[in-house]
């Protein structure tokens, strides 16, 4: 191709083309994946009642951050903050250091992934295996501070907490909440009553709960966290200083503090659920779909099948949407080991004989916001 030579571009825009054909391999990546599948669960004791579980371990990646990974790479790059040959550093000792460091490699770009010490090897492993490199810091409350050193010495902080609610583009451009309604389309219920999601950095739920407005749905959001988790905290109260009241076992949400994504308005309800149940919940799950979802898939099962039983109670019908949000194979020698949930004093017995109850009978859960 011959340009012009007084359309060369400038020596301080020379980076230009790097950044379109960034683009452009971002955009082929996107065209080259398939949509992820929803997937309908017949809930015989709950007639007219229509359960979808959005399979988001499907992306290549592994979960639903790989559509968070491509929107902060996609940000980056339109707002100039990424160059050729830039190193990416973020703060996650979870599925976004994976999808991360999945595109970094797309894009030929060095990853850093900032995590506490305490994460777990498998999870180093797994972003080491994607050829990016793990910063481990003492103390948790410093990745933040670390991320940011490393962008003091050059590199891209893609700051998933602090850019994942408008990094997404929430009016459409095959978003969650638009794929999830278009595949909703012929069904008996098309526009749910419910969409359920959790909040890690409150992605998932802002732009969920935005779509759900502007395309003047009246279906309602209810985000399921772990019990006393900063998100519940901090929208009963609407504190943005909240702080979770106990820690979580359930990877991926139950954030400690309130993030600058948990956009706390668009949210109608908050179901609670105690770790115990999420696992008993995650367990049932892979009876039920064959295949093993996270922990977090487990905690808005439960809170499906409570909106479910009130629903039922009330005599309504209707469909209720939620996220199968990464895979289980990632907790094969924790969630999903007996001996590891006894070694952290987790009993889920009670939990998996009471949730069979509710699919059995369709009842057994009261209404309240917390689940003793
Ligand atoms: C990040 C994450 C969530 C929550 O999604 P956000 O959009 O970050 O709020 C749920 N489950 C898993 C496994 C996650 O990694």
């Amino acid at each position: 191709m011959s340009i012009a030579a007084d359309l060369l571009p400038l020596p301080s825009s020379s980076g230009r083309e790097w950044v379109h054909g960034a683009l452009e391999c971002l955009a082929q990546e996107a065209a080259r994946s398939a949509d992820t599948h929803l997937l309908r669960l017949d809930l015989p004791a709950f007639p007219g009642i229509d359960l979808y579980l959005k399979d988001e371990s499907a992306h290549p990646s592994g979960s639903l951050k790989h559509r968070l990974a491509r929107s902060l790479f996609l940000y980056a790059l339109c707002n100039g903050r990424l160059h050729a040959g830039q190193t990416v550093v973020d703060a996650s000792s979870g599925s976004t250091a994976i999808s991360e460091a999945w595109f970094a490699r797309l894009l030929g770009l060095p990853f850093i992934a900032v995590m506490p010490a305490g994460t777990a090897p498998g999870k180093v492993r797994d972003v080491q295996a994607l050829g990016g490199r793990c910063d481990l810091v003492d103390d948790p409350a410093e990745v933040l501070a670390a991320a940011n050193a490393h962008a003091a010495r050059g590199a891209c902080f893609l700051d998933q907490f602090g850019l994942a609610e408008r990094a997404t583009d929430w009016r459409g451009n095959n978003n969650i909440a638009e794929s999830i309604l278009g595949q909703m389309a012929r069904e008996r219920s098309p526009e749910p009553a419910w969409i359920v999601c959790s909040a890690g950095t409150g992605g998932t739920s802002a732009t969920i709960g935005r779509y759900l407005r502007y395309r003047r749905l009246p279906t309602r959001l209810c985000l399921a966290e772990p019990t006393g988790s900063a998100f519940v905290e901090g929208w009963r109260r609407h504190d943005r200083h909240a702080l979770a009241s106990r820690p979580t076992v359930i990877e991926g949400i139950g954030r400690p503090r309130v993030e600058p994504g948990f956009v706390f308005e668009v949210v109608d309800r908050v179901l609670e659920v105690p770790d115990a149940a999420s696992i008993a919940a995650a367990w049932l799950l892979e009876e039920l779909l064959g295949r093993r979802y996270g922990g977090s898939s487990g905690t808005q099962f439960v809170a499906c099948l409570r909106l479910a039983a009130a629903m039922r109670a009330r005599g309504e019908r209707g469909s209720i949407v939620s996220l199968l949000c990464d895979r289980g194979e990632r907790y094969a020698e924790t969630l999903f080991d007996r001996a590891w949930l006894r070694a952290h004093g987790i009993d889920t017995a009670p939990w998996e004989a009471r949730l069979r109850a509710v699919l059995r009978d369709g009842r057994g859960f009261d209404d309240g916001d917390a689940l003793a």
